[in-house]
């Protein structure tokens, strides 16, 4: 009996759809990279499509591929990593340019080919890892002919610490991104991640960037979160088994029983993406009540105290991820991640099951 995972499509567009409102008169996004946060960028890409959203971002070129396969023709694919010209095939990506190099090739391209390649610029404003930089910007401004052979759909950068509202980097890089959009021909922006979308008219564009939050992490981390979960991880107990006090539990003797008690081991581990570092720290949920996490997260198995559950039964079901007390922002705060990695982490063995409309 597998694990089962089940993904909220339904909840997944109605946080769009909040977003979507939060961003006009701006349009907004759906960032669908590393599959889709884990939950499959293919069934996330059709539904959020359905729902009338006409651009996307994945990070590498094959997802970019695959998502179009997904969702057919129309709606922009943008891919932050970039791409050289021509590699994207049929399949009418949208290359995010992040250095200077970039978008020069890309120029060139459309310029041999008699027109213009669609592109979207990246300016760096504080993150320091892909982006034109100040240097690229002031070669642009001087040489603005740099990008004839390009229809440049917006400039984009990136927030680095938009989850913390008070961080003087987000004001910082604000400021950064208004003076060099002024350096550049007039376009479109592109600005504010999840987080972003929550700091206020500033960080407002023509095109948010939306991705943990249609997911349901928070991204307000400050205040309770306004999304609708979207994940539930259900593992069934393989065995169940009383224990005197002092005996000993899981891999390394880690933890002992201090009374008698009631182990449930259920089947997953850290290879499911149930993170190690929840070891002596996890919570689950049955049927409503918090059952701690015992000894060590194994690589198929993990131990539960369940005492305090007389009624259960072998093939019952532990809310894993996604229950009272164990959202994924939650698991990350006890195992010292952020909720993007509990999603990201999901493992490929539990059957996968999506809530459609
Ligand atoms: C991942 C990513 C996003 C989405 O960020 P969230 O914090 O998940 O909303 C937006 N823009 C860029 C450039 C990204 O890499």
């Amino acid at each position: 009996m597998t694990a089962t995972l089940t993904i909220d499509l339904p909840a997944i567009v109605a946080n769009w759809r909040d977003l979507a409102a939060r961003g006009a008169p701006g349009a907004v996004a759906g960032v669908v990279k590393a599959d889709g946060y884990g939950l499959g960028a293919a069934e996330v890409g059709r539904a959020l499509r359905a729902a009338g959203c006409r651009h996307f971002f994945v990070a590498l070129l094959e997802e970019g591929i695959a998502l179009r396969a997904a969702i057919g023709p129309g709606p922009m694919i943008g891919v932050l990593g970039g791409f050289a010209p021509g590699e994207d095939g049929d399949a009418a990506l949208t290359p995010v340019l992040n250095a200077l190099g970039d978008a020069t090739a890309h120029a060139a391209a459309g310029r041999a080919a008699g027109g213009a390649r669609r592109a979207i610029l990246h300016v760096d404003t504080g993150m320091a890892r892909l982006g034109l930089d100040g240097r690229d910007l002031a070669r642009v401004s001087a040489d603005p002919g740099l990008l004839a052979g390009l229809d440049l759909h917006y400039v984009m950068t990136h927030l680095a610490c938009a989850d913390e509202a008070a961080h003087p980097m987000n004001a910082a890089q604000a400021a950064r991104f208004a003076a060099a959009c002024a350096g550049l021909p007039k376009m479109r922006r592109s600005f504010a991640n999840s987080s972003g979308m929550f700091l206020g008219a500033d960080f407002a564009s023509d095109l948010a960037r939306p991705g943990c939050a249609l997911y349901g992490i928070n991204p307000t981390p400050d205040a309770p979160n306004p999304m609708r979960p979207v994940v539930r991880l259900e593992v069934p107990v393989l065995q169940l088994r009383q224990i005197s006090p002092g005996t000993p539990v899981g891999y390394g003797a880690a933890w002992t029983a201090p009374r008698p008690t009631q182990v449930a081991t259920v089947a997953a581990g850290y290879a499911d993406g149930y993170l190690r570092s929840l070891s002596g720290r996890g919570v689950a949920e049955f049927r409503g009540r918090l059952v701690p996490l015992i000894g060590r997260v194994s690589m198929d198995l993990t131990t539960f105290d369940v005492t305090d559950c007389p009624e259960i039964v072998v093939g019952d079901r532990l809310t894993l991820i996604g229950g009272a007390g164990c959202q994924p922002d939650a698991l990350a705060a006890l195992s010292s991640t952020i909720g993007y990695e509990i999603l990201t982490s999901l493992g490929a063995r539990y059957a996968r099951d999506y809530v459609r409309a």
